[in-house]
């Protein structure tokens, strides 16, 4: 009992001490609302930054658009050029082949020729031939015919000569055809490969280009929203430390209602333990000693841990992107009502339509001594809630949707520790807060 009036100070005395720092974290909030303006500017600043990078990025997905194109009509060449050199290689191949078929014959020709020559005694023959003459003009036919053999004999010695000749050029030119043939095969595919590149390239700065694109969305937050935000903050901190106060007041009071009950239950028991002994004493057997009853337990608070707000699976962390941080956790679903609900209980501090969050609620939260703020973000409809109004854990706060700066239905939900602010200091992952 004793230790139970120590836990009870101790957690007033903790309750009060954490009043207080809220209490500092509301002047904070104002010094806040006077460094918006600058953040605004350094906002403006980001924002351009973002939209140089964007224009860069699109800069560098036209001129990787064009190496495409170049890379494309290369390859085109290439391949014009590698059948252009195939059909080249075939008709030098028939030709050599045609060559090589006249050279076959002429040689079996030339051979008879020899062997005939070689056979009636070369070049006695022809001495034959003449003195064979009947008279001098049969004698000037025979020169004559014998000089039109000599000559045809020579001219087919010629052609064969040429022949074999071409035959070896052909084949030298079939050789280099070839050769160019495999470095255009070479190049094709190199080409192929940089297209594969390019193309791959193209696609992950296209990625690159719409995240930038969504975060700077996302981001863009006029500076009248930002006061307004912080405005309604204010009040939704105190009426939230207010309500956490009369909460701890009326749990107290149960708390006290139950051990005034515990104690009155355990005098009776001893009462009537003392009842017992001194019947029992008059009698002869003892029965067993009663245990004292156990105290009621004091209702359990409700729970104050975060619940997922949403149905759906997990599309996007908290955390750096390429093109900045993501500081909330991005949850979706299908279908035309995944209802959102509120991941603890609060006080609401806007429910709005947000350029970039859409129909959104900012909840702001004062568990155990800290203070948290909730952000749900793209609602399909305006929200259920109004500012001001104060929610339990599993309030029905709308539908996830798809207004605002978002790409396809989701719920975007932020969760801060501490008050929200223009700059998201107090951003963090959401995860480990949920149940
Ligand atoms: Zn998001």
């Amino acid at each position: 009992m004793k230790r139970k009036l120590v836990i009870a100070t101790l957690s007033l005395s903790l309750a009060f001490s954490t009043y207080t720092v809220s209490a500092e974290t509301l002047s904070s909030i104002k010094e806040k609302k006077e460094q918006n303006r600058s953040e605004q500017n350094q906002t403006k600043s980001e924002l351009k930054a973002n939209k140089n990078q964007q224009d860069h990025t699109v800069k560098q997905i036209e001129d990787l658009e064009s190496s495409i194109d170049k890379t494309l009509s290369q390859i085109g060449a290439k391949k014009e050029s590698i059948k252009e050199t195939k059909a080249s290689i075939e008709k030098l191949k028939k030709e050599i082949s045609v060559l090589e078929k006249r050279i076959k014959e002429r040689d079996e020709l030339l051979k008879e020729r020899v062997s005939s020559m070689y056979e009636s005694g070369g070049a006695v023959n022809y001495l034959d031939v003449l003195l064979g003459a009947k008279d001098f003009g049969d004698f000037l036919d025979r020169v004559f015919a014998l000089n039109v053999i000599a000559e045809q004999d020579k001219a087919i010695l010629e052609e064969h000569k040429q022949d074999k000749a071409d035959v070896e050029m052909k084949k030298g030119q079939v050789e280099s055809e070839l050769t160019s043939l495999n470095k255009d095969l070479k190049a094709l595919e190199g080409l192929n490969q940089k297209l594969t590149a390019q193309k791959k390239q193209k696609s992950s700065l296209l990625a690159q280009l719409e995240k930038e694109e969504e975060h700077l969305h996302e981001h863009i937050m006029a500076l009248d929203e930002k006061n307004d935000l912080l405005s309604a903050q204010e009040a939704a901190i105190k009426a939230e430390i207010a309500r956490a106060k009369k909460e701890e007041e009326e749990r107290k009071k149960r708390e006290a209602a139950a051990k005034a009950a515990a104690e009155a239950a355990a005098a009776k028991a001893k009462a009537e333990e003392a009842a017992r002994k001194r019947s029992s004493n008059s009698g002869s057997s003892s029965p067993a000693p009663t245990p004292a009853p156990t105290p009621a337990p004091a209702p359990t608070p409700v729970s104050r841990d975060f619940i997922f707000p949403t149905q759906g699976i997990i599309t996007s962390t908290f955390g750096n992107r390429s093109a900045g941080m993501h500081y909330g956790m991005d949850i979706a679903q299908r279908g035309s009502a995944v209802p959102i609900v509120a991941a603890a209980s609060g006080t609401v501090s806007r429910a709005y339509t947000s350029s970039s969050y859409g129909n959104c609620v900012f909840i702001t939260h004062y568990i155990n001594g800290q203070l948290y703020t909730t952000i749900y973000a793209h609602m399909r409809t305006f929200p259920a809630v109004r500012s001001g109004q104060t929610v339990s854990q599993g309030t029905f706060l709308g539908y996830q949707g798809n207004t605002g700066a978002s790409r396809g239905q989701h719920l975007h939900f932020e969760l801060h520790k501490g008050p929200w602010n223009a700059s998201k200091s107090n951003a963090v992952d959401p995860r480990p807060y949920i149940q």
